[in-house]
């Protein structure tokens, strides 16, 4: 076992194959620290260069988008002017809370019934898997599942 980077972002890097070159920390770092905003190129470009003295050229800008896209570090989403919108992979992608019936079998998300609990489970998923990533965990899920005897099994409403 190689020793682990003290750096998460190093950490991240390394697990997913990547070179840890200065200009590819600067652009996880922003987004990693911005993970609720999706960026297009030209606003990730301008936000890098506010961030940091060094701008970074923007074909290599692009090509470490394209790599990081695909390691599955960024998600990448096509907005309704088809521009390409790109963001920290959100870890609730693995972890939607979601409710098992004992009675009915039947699964079914929760974030409708839950509200803004649904957001708490979920960014506290997304932390979770977050915190062992930085320490050198990979190929992460999790399952955020409440079970018991939904409200139709319960009132005999079928
Ligand atoms: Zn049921």
């Amino acid at each position: 076992m190689p020793p682990l980077p003290d750096d998460p972002i190093d950490a991240l890097l390394t697990a997913h194959g990547l070179r840890r070159t200065q200009a590819v920390r600067q652009v996880l770092r922003w987004l990693l620290a911005h993970p609720d905003i999706s960026y297009t190129h030209a606003q990730l470009r301008l936000a890098l260069q506010d961030a940091a003295a060094q701008g970074l050229d923007r074909v290599t800008l692009y090509r470490l988008i394209d790599r990081l896209t695909q390691v599955g570090l960024l998600l990448c989403r096509v907005d309704v002017n088809r521009v390409r919108r790109y963001q920290a992979m959100p870890a609730s992608v693995q972890a939607i809370p979601h409710f098992e019936c004992r009675s009915c079998q039947k699964d079914s998300p929760l974030a409708g019934a839950l509200k803004a609990s649904s957001r708490d489970l979920e960014r506290a998923a997304r932390t979770a898997i977050e915190t062992l990533q930085a320490l050198g965990y990979t190929g992460l899920s999790m399952d955020v599942a409440v079970r018991g005897i939904c409200r139709e099994c319960a009132t005999g409403a079928q």
